[in-house]
């Protein structure tokens, strides 16, 4: 098998061979079709996340140890089963949920394997799909996206699923009530699709970039705010006076959380997606006198992962634009998204590969 790999933190990706494993007996081994390329493998490969202030959370202090094969949007063909293995067969096509914890614990037993104290991610802690072959420690983590073009499925394992999770934390919305969705790139675009699909019309498309809301536009958002003025809160007011109900922050910058207190209406609720990193302060009194929420989204459950393929397979929402590449530009999609340079979801396309 042939796999991309980080063969030194902060280094580009290495391509290199390697004997295909065979499955144990509860994993299944699949030949990789697809697999979306995202913007935290750029972090990945760093080897750390910015905290703010200074401080970072590095990979290596966490425990993941070196190569990794990242790639956490596999999708594929089941080409060897465990001997314990009777949920899938050989042959089928599979979508791969990688947010895989220990399996034991209480989360992982409630299918919340994201938020797994002792993860092992797939792409992250085991090898994931910028390869030919994986492993996938149980079928459990296998989904049926039959119905939906292949190549676009894969990137429903992670920007598909951490867009459903963000917006369903909202809860219900009031039609009339406004929601922004900040960060207008792939994550962004499918959200503002996904808030279409549940029926709210009311969405405010928010980015730096013109080209990015022109996108977001055409993907349904009612209204545009381009955050480069600095006065982000200001035009949120003149488009919902008092505020906004609600605001999923898919980037995760200071300038963009600290949307959060001027921007939400008495009762609001801000999710918290992106990983971009920083720190801020924030006047306390406010969440008790506004009752306003800031809530953190982390990738989302199995479960979350096949709602979000069924209302994909049922035309509700529009998958990301995507553009596909071979294994070997993996280096080449990484530097292109840390320089901004990529509108929609790059995707690995391992069909051709021997
Ligand atoms: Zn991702
Ligand atoms: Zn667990």
């Amino acid at each position: 098998m042939r796999s991309a790999d980080v063969v030194d933190w902060g280094r580009p990706l290495q391509v290199r061979l390697h004997d295909t494993p065979a499955p144990g007996p509860r994993e299944v081994r699949i030949r990789l079709s697809y697999c979306g390329v995202c913007h935290s493998d750029v972090h990945v490969r760093a080897g750390y996340f910015d905290m703010g202030g200074g401080k970072r959370v590095s990979f290596a202090e966490r425990g993941v140890a070196l190569p990794v094969t990242m790639g956490h949007e596999p999708l594929g063909i089941v080409d060897a089963i465990g001997s314990d293995v009777t949920e899938v067969s050989v042959g089928q096509t599979c979508l791969v949920y990688p947010w895989t914890g220990c399996g034991n614990c209480r989360f992982c037993e409630r299918g919340e394997d994201n938020l797994c104290a002792t993860p092992a991610y797939l792409g992250i802690g085991r090898p994931g799909g910028f390869a030919t072959h994986m492993l996938v420690p149980d079928p459990r983590y296998l989904i049926d996206s039959s119905g939906i073009d292949p190549a676009h499925a894969s990137t429903l394992a992670c920007s598909g699923l951490t867009a459903y999770a963000a917006v369903r934390k909202l809860g219900a919305i009031d039609p009339q009530d406004w929601v922004a969705v900040v960060g207008c790139g792939g994550l962004g675009l499918i959200g503002i699709s996904i808030l279409r699909g549940l029926g709210h019309e009311n969405i405010i498309a928010c980015d730096l970039d013109d080209a990015k809301l022109a996108a977001a536009e055409a993907r349904g958002a009612a209204r545009c705010v381009n955050l480069s003025a600095g006065n982000g809160a200001q035009q949120l007011h003149a488009i919902s006076p008092g505020g906004v109900f609600g605001i999923v922050d898919f980037v995760g910058a200071e300038s963009t959380a600290s949307l959060a207190v001027p921007g939400l209406r008495p009762g609001g609720r801000f999710v918290l997606v992106g990983l971009f990193g920083g720190g801020l302060a924030l006047p306390l009194p406010v969440f008790g006198m506004r009752e306003i929420a800031i809530l953190g989204s982390k990738v989302g459950t199995l479960q979350d992962l096949r709602e979000i393929v069924e209302l994909v397979r049922q035309g509700k929402v529009e998958p990301s634009p995507i553009q596909l590449r071979t294994l070997d530009q993996a280096e080449q999609s990484l530097e292109d998204l840390e320089a901004g340079h990529v509108t929609g979801r790059i995707v690995l396309d391992m069909t051709a590969e021997p």
